[in-house]
């Protein structure tokens, strides 16, 4: 599994080969778990590393797949939003999706990680790791982002891609919109962020961007509503 260095304290995670899944380590907390199948390579990285606790940005199954499994491991609590906590505490992904009887719902919950207890809600103002939480509802209803102020070091999940995980091509996108709760409020999400003027943009799915213009750019082209 690559790791990078993004800031300090910031550790990258690619759980996948070209960037496609990433966690990141910030402070002593892992955020975001990956799929599944990155079960065993991530306890492998983070066997070097002093873990006190996991967060998550939201929990579709590529995200919360190897939670239960992390926090099992290394007897640490998990943390989320809690317009998510529900699916995390229950396992069952798709009362997050815009659609609980689609497709999508049915890979969901065949790729899905175990439930498990969440120890603390997270919201606006919490601290973790270094991070201060933001909420950013939209592409799930409990979706968090997390931002320090004194680098203008950000980390937004899906709130925005910087690639495309199926198709693998790079670039700034808003999520897939089949698998967004809410895509306006998403949006409303996004543009908040791009209020912080980040320095470094960290994405649940490629890799950082050091481009705060067109960052910004990309945010304020999206069309109203
Ligand atoms: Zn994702």
């Amino acid at each position: 599994m690559k790791t990078e260095q993004v800031a300090p304290g910031v550790v990258r995670l690619a759980l996948m080969p070209l960037d496609a899944f990433n966690a990141y380590v910030i402070g002593d907390v892992l955020v975001d778990s990956g799929g599944r199948l990155a079960g065993k390579h991530l306890l492998a990285a983070l066997s070097h590393m002093e873990i006190a606790g996991h967060a998550l940005t939201h929990a579709h199954f590529d995200h919360q797949g190897s939670s239960h499994l992390v926090c099992e491991h290394f007897g640490i609590p998990l943390w989320c939003g809690e317009g998510d906590r529900a699916a995390v505490e229950s396992g069952d992904l798709t009362r997050i999706l815009p659609n609980p009887d689609s497709w999508l719902a049915r890979v969901s919950q065949s790729m899905a990680g175990p439930a498990h207890p969440v120890d603390r809600v997270l919201g606006d103002g919490d601290e973790v790791g270094g991070f201060t939480v933001i909420e950013t509802p939209g592409h799930t209803p409990g979706h968090l982002a997390f931002w320090r102020e004194s680098d203008r070091v950000l980390i937004l999940g899906d709130v925005l891609f910087h690639r495309n995980p199926m198709t693998l091509r790079i670039g700034l996108t808003e999520p897939f919109a089949f698998a967004t709760f809410d895509p306006a409020m998403n949006r409303n999400s996004a543009r908040r962020l791009a209020a912080l003027e980040p320095a470094v943009v960290c994405f649940g799915h490629g890799a950082p961007l050091r481009d705060a213009r067109r960052f910004a750019e990309f945010i304020l082209s999206l069309p109203a509503g």
